[in-house]
């Protein structure tokens, strides 16, 4: 039976970072994917000889080189990567909008300020306290004490629009809870993007596999693709070996998996004994994908690179009650990076709302198919509200689209319930209840690209290199 040091369970951004950082250390360490492409919830795939990014609208955390404890910088070092070779090209603004009201921001935390004295002045000063308690937090601690973001930034801002305008992008682009988050996960996802932001290469997240999987292969990784792992088998609670798809067995001293927490436990031989039951999380989205033949920018759509959105009176985070919820969403229009000279052949357009996983999984192959057809220009309409008046006729302009639901995240990363966030409950400092089995990744806590191949870099270091 092969045996290795480490076997990760995932080729995602953390199992591929956390590859990196143990094979660099000279560990015989392989990455069992069960897909046969890499990047998990964030790969790329072909469709009618076009490429789509499967997740990314931008990568959260962009800093300049100087700050040296910045995510970004942590792992280009970690990584013995090159920032020439991650590309990244900044956006050119992003915006969150709701009724009557916009907020401006961009890669300078000092603009968005700005905005908020403009927009809220009586909210000004709460706000800075806001920033100042989000300053002094110790996000690099894993095991903080649960507190809700929401009373919080309740003892800060007392206008209730600033506060749902502040949450709105937050929770997006990574929050497993529903209407609340923890305040830790509110403090990385609050630098995340607004004292940090958004950035993207040219050629979307394709630039960014292929130079993890380079640097992989180049320190000595193993990586074995279309080979899932169908079993974890314990003994004496300790992983004694995995069974993968084809019934082939191997051995490893230590398994790190990015499978996700209630997924990882569903594979072990026996179940482990769980103190509280780890269930699947609720929040899934739906997103469509539009392509057009000329730039957003000819239809009066240049200026935004991200529109978070919200048409409610308050801003509801929480599963759909129907398939897709129209009352928020984000709008992403990758186009509006600052790419210099070079541009995307063609105009992009991103939209993507709350969904309901059960509500798409109850259907057969034509209804899905047909619901698809029906909710696509429905997204469409609520999300133009949104951006300025065009003459653009949707249905003539769009040349090519595509569309997920929940279903789709979860038949091809098998996330349960395509939750992209994962569980509510996650393991923040990595361990579980079997000695030598680890988890990175969303569920350890850390999301998103840049999150999770943080996540991927921290567990190696502590679970396995220390
Ligand atoms: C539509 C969408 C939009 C997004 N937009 C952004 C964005 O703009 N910016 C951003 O920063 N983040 C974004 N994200 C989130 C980001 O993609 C994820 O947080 C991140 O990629 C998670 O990485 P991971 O390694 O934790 O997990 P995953 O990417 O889920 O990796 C886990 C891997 O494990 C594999 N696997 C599962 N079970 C098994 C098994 N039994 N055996 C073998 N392999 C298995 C899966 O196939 C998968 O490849 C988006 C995600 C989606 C889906």
């Amino acid at each position: 039976m092969e045996r290795y040091d480490v076997a990760i369970i995932g080729a995602g951004m953390s199992g591929i970072a956390a590859g990196i950082r143990l094979a660099h250390f000279g560990k015989k360490v392989c990455i069992f994917e069960r897909h046969y492409a890499s990047g998990g919830l964030n790969s790329f795939y072909a469709k009618d000889g076009r490429k789509y990014d499967v997740g990314l609208h931008a990568m959260t955390n962009f800093t300049g080189p100087g700050d040296r404890r910045a995510p970004l910088n942590r792992i280009i070092r970690q990584l013995r990567i090159s920032r020439e070779d991650l590309k990244l090209c900044e956006q050119r603004g992003s915006r969150v909008a709701f009724p009557g009201a916009n907020l401006r921001f961009n890669n300078e935390f000092a603009y968005f300020e700005s905005e908020i004295a403009s927009v809220f002045p009586k909210q000004i000063d709460g706000f800075r306290k806001l920033v100042e308690a989000i300053r002094s937090f110790d996000d690099n601690e894993f095991n903080y004490a649960y507190r809700s973001a929401r009373e919080m930034v309740r003892t800060c801002v007392s206008d209730p629009v600033l506060e749902d305008m502040i949450f709105c992008p937050l929770m997006y682009y990574g929050s497993s809870t529903e209407e609340d988050m923890d305040f830790g996960q509110f403090v990385i996802m609050f630098k995340s993007i607004f004292f940090e932001g958004f950035a993207r290469p040219l050629e979307g997240i394709r630039n960014i596999i292929r130079l993890l999987l380079k640097r992989y292969r180049e320190s000595g990784g193993i990586r074995k693709m279309n080979t899932g792992v169908a079993k974890i088998v314990t003994v004496a609670n300790q992983v004694d070996r995995l069974i993968l798809d084809s019934g082939e067995e191997v051995q490893a001293d230590v398994v790190l998996s990015s499978a996700g927490l209630p997924e990882t436990y569903a594979l072990c031989s026996p179940q482990p004994k769980l103190e509280k039951p780890v269930s699947a999380g609720r929040l899934a989205f739906a997103e469509t994908i539009s392509i057009f033949k000329d730039q957003p920018k000819s239809f009066g759509w240049g200026d935004d690179t991200i529109v978070f959105f919200n048409a409610r009176e308050r801003f509801s985070y929480r599963e759909a009650s129907d398939l897709v919820d129209l009352t928020s969403g984000v709008i992403c229009i990758p186009n509006n990076f600052q790419f210099g000279d070079e541009q995307m052949a063609e105009g992009v357009v991103r939209l993507t709302c709350l969904s309901n996983y059960d509500k798409w999984k109850s259907y057969g192959e034509s209804e899905y198919a047909e619901q698809k057809e029906l909710w696509r220009p429905r997204i469409w309409s609520a999300a133009k509200k949104f951006m300025p008046a065009t003459g653009l006729g949707y249905d003539g302009a769009c040349i090519a689209h595509d569309m997920f639901t929940p279903t789709t995240v979860e038949r091809y990363t098998w996330r349960k319930q395509g939750a992209i966030y994962g569980a509510p409950q996650k393991s923040k400092d990595g361990t579980t209840p079997i000695s030598n089995l680890f988890i990175c990744g969303t569920d350890q806590g850390f999301l998103g690209i840049v999150g999770s191949m943080l996540s991927g870099i921290a567990m190696a270091n502590t679970h396995a290199l220390r």
